[in-house]
């Protein structure tokens, strides 16, 4: 068992709106989760960004929050602890992860350059291409298989990898993006073995090698407990080996960092960094905070060293092996095996009646808010690019663990949803859009069901909280 190491000093309180409102609530929300107002949710598994609570010793940081526009202390405090924990030499502190895509695409990709990459994910993508760049998907074939059992399903195909640099050689590669515990593919980690193997690749063709290291930490939990002569190794210099294995890296501090705001870009090339402090003036903001105000800076440097803390970052996998376990344990279609923050619904065998041109996975996510007020998040077609076709990958609605934030009674519950609209699966309609935007569709999108939605409702198992009769 994997104890929380930790215990909670103060509450936030929630309550589930009746049946009517939330069918109300969705209809306005266009049947988009993200256009729900969190009043209305009571079980909030939209994200892990920036839903995480922070500790007694962020809040505390606060306080020290030196707001000069330059030279702040609380920059060089959290440059201190970016290069303690993660070596790299430079730290451009962004406002989120997405900033730093923003610098990353402005100084390294050319218009035509290539960025071969696992999978994608969805803001790092539309930044590449936004300049003109060409993502190219190198993930091994099991990262979009659900079902394949698979422990690195966030590894890099060597062999698609050689066969993209050999044929656009080093100057039509822009670099190579390698993301830890791979989002779309449901948080599944890469082996340290496999990143070696990139690294030795990427320095053969002479191109930049850079991590999206936004759950860096957890993917080193995965290494630990799966990879051959990894498990005594010390966290910290897990983490430390990874970061110097690449040429910098992108963070999004909302997830591993435990900050509801941040993000930096991390790079060990002197004249490559000052490029991207250029651009960070024009759209972030001055070199010594980019996007983030003194305080923010002061809990992500707290919060850089708590993801270094093996057990803090354990207690965060465990809770998503533990939803995870009681999904599977009920026979509902969940991807394996877990991976870090989330469970990840399989929506193409729960609703298989829905086309994924009626977007399945958003609306399984419709029904789950309906059925007992857990708002989850769709990745699916919805979450790709307008015009990506064929419809063939993987439709997935994603259980989101904030970190540190709900009980396992809170998780025993979402079981009981999901089971329960399981239950109802066949009466669940697809939706059509209403609204279409251009790009990043699943933030802003509105849908309309193709026939009624059925009621659906609730019965608590408990079946997690067996009572003592003494
Ligand atoms: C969240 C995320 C980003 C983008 O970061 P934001 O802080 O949301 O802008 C980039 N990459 C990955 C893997 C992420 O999960």
């Amino acid at each position: 068992m994997t104890l929380p190491p930790w215990k909670i000093k103060v509450v936030e309180p929630i309550s589930l709106p009746g049946p009517e409102r939330r069918r109300e609530a969705i209809e306005d929300a266009g049947y988009n989760t993200f256009l729900l107002r969190s009043e209305d949710v009571f079980i909030d598994l939209l994200t892990d960004s920036g839903t995480s609570a922070l500790s007694q010793e962020q809040r505390a940081a606060m306080e020290l929050g030196d707001e000069a526009y330059a030279g702040s202390r609380s920059f060089y405090r959290l440059e201190a602890a970016m290069q303690e924990v993660y070596g790299y030499r430079h730290l451009i502190p962004t406002h989120q992860g997405r900033g730093a895509e923003h610098l990353l695409a402005r100084v390294l990709v050319q218009p035509g350059a290539v960025v071969p990459s696992n999978l994608y994910f969805t803001t790092s993508r539309v930044h590449v291409e936004l300049v003109g760049g060409i993502w190219k998907d190198v993930s091994v074939p099991e990262a979009s298989d659900p079902a394949a059992p698979f422990p690195f399903k966030g590894n890099i195909d060597l062999v698609a990898l050689e066969r993209v640099l050999h044929e656009h050689g080093p100057e039509g590669i822009a670099f190579v993006r390698q993301e830890a515990c791979l989002n779309m593919a449901g948080g599944q980690p890469f082996s340290l073995d496999n990143l070696r193997a990139v690294r030795a690749l990427t320095a053969e063709y002479g191109v930049p090698l850079i991590l999206d290291a936004t759950r860096m930490s957890e993917n080193v939990v995965f290494i630990k407990d799966r990879e051959a002569g990894q498990a005594d190794r010390s966290f910290r210099e897990l983490i430390l080996e990874l970061a110097s294995l690449s040429d910098g890296a992108v963070f999004s501090s909302k997830k591993d960092h435990f900050v509801p705001i941040g993000g930096f870009l991390a790079l060990n090339d002197d004249e490559l960094a000052e490029r991207a402090r250029e651009v960070l003036v024009v759209y972030e903001g001055f070199a010594h905070y980019g996007g983030m105000a003194g305080h923010d800076m002061e809990a992500l440097a707290q919060g850089i060293r708590e993801a270094a803390d093996e057990a803090m970052v354990r207690h965060v996998v465990a809770q998503a092996a533990y939803l995870g376990g009681l999904l599977a344990e009920r026979g509902i279609p969940i991807v394996v095996p877990v991976g870090a923050h989330a469970v990840f619904l399989d929506a193409k065998r729960i609703l298989p009646h829905v086309p994924q041109s009626a977007f399945p996975a958003q609306s399984l996510a419709a029904a789950l808010y309906i059925a007992g007020g857990v708002r989850s998040m769709e990745r699916g077609i919805v979450s790709g690019q307008h015009g990506d076709a064929p419809y063939d990958g993987l439709e997935l609605v994603r259980l989101t663990l904030p970190r540190r934030v709900y009980a396992q009674e809170h998780l025993s519950y979402v079981a009981d949803v999901v089971e329960a609209v399981c239950s109802d699966a066949a009466a669940i309609p697809g939706l059509a859009f209403t609204y279409e935007p251009e790009h990043l569709r699943f933030f802003l999108g509105r849908f309309e069901p193709t026939a009624p939605f059925p009621e659906l409702s609730v019965r608590e198992s408990g079946r997690t909280a067996p009572a003592l009769v003494v």
